[in-house]
């Protein structure tokens, strides 16, 4: 199969060079010539574990190529997927379709024979449609099929996800579109991954619900480590008490600073407004964004506290910046809300990041970055640890105490053991971990 992939990101890349990997000649296209110069020289643009390798081994079997030319990518591919970014739109977050739809009207006038337009993009339902009107529109003349496909792989073990998927959904009821789908994916379902084929509405709406309840999880459990606190109760006994109910699952149940990161807060958010639109309004859901929300400064408030009530004039050092670990990614992770509230109460911030700190750099101000934790903990008057990276559940806790001038340290993703740090003369704050935890 001969594969185009419009945007080359965190999803088109690895969708890519997973492709590619499967057999396929695969064409990555972004618009954006940096990203495309880079990764012709064979450098990654992201963080993303193993995908250098994959790229490097794909790019040198001639099977992935990189371009900024997506008509003579488009010509000639048998499936064209749309992987550019859907984020929120300024001011009403609605998701913003305008790199869609300009992706469709490119795609449009390369056509060149029967073509499946792939919408891999997270896009709220009835986009298919309108993909489909702008493209017959461009060119009426034009063989296609217009499927929706939305991508479930998590960043930071993205390719183990893209080619071990729970399942994989096709949207669409033209049989061509299926058949050309099923050939593209045909290496995976040998693995027996599971395909579902719906109709490309249920398709996009499905990507959406499967990110509201992940959202929602991740909510009921952080709402019931407060409640946690407040008892007496510890929240990763409960935790683990309910997921091991199959009905429940253990996933997702992990207490933190609030869900970020570059799809469940605009996936939420899209949503909610979708079902507004439509008069069908998800309660819940609405909710979920709304506690989610004030959790994050909430945190920044945790840390107040713990520091006696005020970090006015004091350094807080924080460690870990990206959403989750494994990943250089920083949009909407609670880092940097967390980092604003305190530096709003008159604290200067010293950060670290395996990863993540030449974005964080365009994305935060007045924060020193350290070249590793230490450093970062240094004189500081409280450690906040943010993002859970291995290497941080491994620091050598009596030399921590030594570096700071204050031993407090707000732990918002609980990766160290409360009586641990009690025995070594810590002020311990975590989450839904009451004090005798
Ligand atoms: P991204 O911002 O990393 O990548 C999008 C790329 O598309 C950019 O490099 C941009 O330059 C390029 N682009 C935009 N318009 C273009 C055009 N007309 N032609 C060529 N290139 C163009 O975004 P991402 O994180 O890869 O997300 C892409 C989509 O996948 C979103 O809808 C997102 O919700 C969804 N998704 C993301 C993830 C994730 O973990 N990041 C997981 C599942 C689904």
């Amino acid at each position: 199969m001969r594969i185009a992939m419009i945007g080359s990101g965190y999803v088109g890349l690895v969708s890519g060079a997973c492709f590619s990997d499967f057999g396929h000649v695969v064409a990555c296209v972004d618009k954006m010539p940096v990203k495309i110069e880079a990764l012709q020289r064979g450098e990654i643009p992201i963080f993303e574990p193993g995908l250098q390798a994959l790229v490097a081994s794909n790019a040198q079997a001639g099977r992935l190529s990189f371009s900024t030319d997506l008509k003579s990518a488009v010509a000639g591919a048998d499936a064209v997927f749309i992987a550019v970014g859907t984020p929120s739109r300024r001011g009403d977050g609605f998701a913003d379709l305008s790199y869609v739809y300009q992706a469709a009207r490119e795609i449009a006038l390369a056509l060149d024979g029967y073509t499946v337009i792939v919408t891999k993009s997270t896009v709220p339902v009835g986009t298919g449609d309108e993909v489909e009107r702008i493209i017959r529109e461009t060119r009426p003349d034009a063989d296609f099929a217009v499927a929706s496909n939305p991508e479930f792989l998590r960043e930071g073990a993205a390719i183990a996800d893209f080619k071990r998927p729970d399942r994989i959904l096709l949207g669409t009821d033209d049989e061509r579109a299926i058949e050309v789908l099923k050939e593209v994916y045909r290496p995976l379902y040998l693995n027996q991954a599971p395909i579902l084929v719906t109709s490309r509405r249920t398709a996009e709406l499905t990507k959406y619900a499967a990110n509201a309840f992940l959202a929602t999880k991740i909510t009921f459990i952080n709402e019931m480590a407060d409640l946690c606190e407040q008892v007496g109760a510890n929240v990763q006994e409960v935790a683990r008490g309910i997921g091991l109910d199959n009905r429940i699952g253990g996933k997702f149940l992990h207490a933190g600073p609030g869900y970020g990161g570059s799809c469940f807060p605009k996936d939420t958010l899209a949503l909610m407004k979708t079902a507004q639109e439509y008069d069908a309004p998800l309660r819940l859901v609405e909710t979920v964004v709304a506690v989610n929300d004030k959790r994050k400064r909430a945190m920044a408030r945790k840390v107040i506290t713990a520091c006696g009530g005020s970090v006015r004039g004091k350094t807080i050092a924080v460690l870990g910046l990206t959403f989750k670990p494994n990943t250089d990614d920083m949009r909407d992770a609670p880092s940097l809300s967390v980092i604003t509230a305190l530096q709003d109460a008159g604290a200067r911030v010293r950060a670290y990041d395996p990863e993540g700190t030449d974005n964080a750099r365009l994305m935060l101000e007045n924060v020193d970055y350290a070249g590793d934790a230490y450093g970062c903990i240094e004189g500081a008057d409280a450690l906040v640890v943010v993002t859970e990276w291995d290497e941080f559940r491994a620091l050598d806790l009596d030399r921590i105490k030594q570096a700071l001038r204050e031993p407090v340290i707000v732990d918002l993703r609980n990766i160290y053991r409360t009586e641990d740090m009690h025995a070594r003369g810590f002020t311990y704050v975590s989450v839904g971990r009451a004090a005798s935890y």
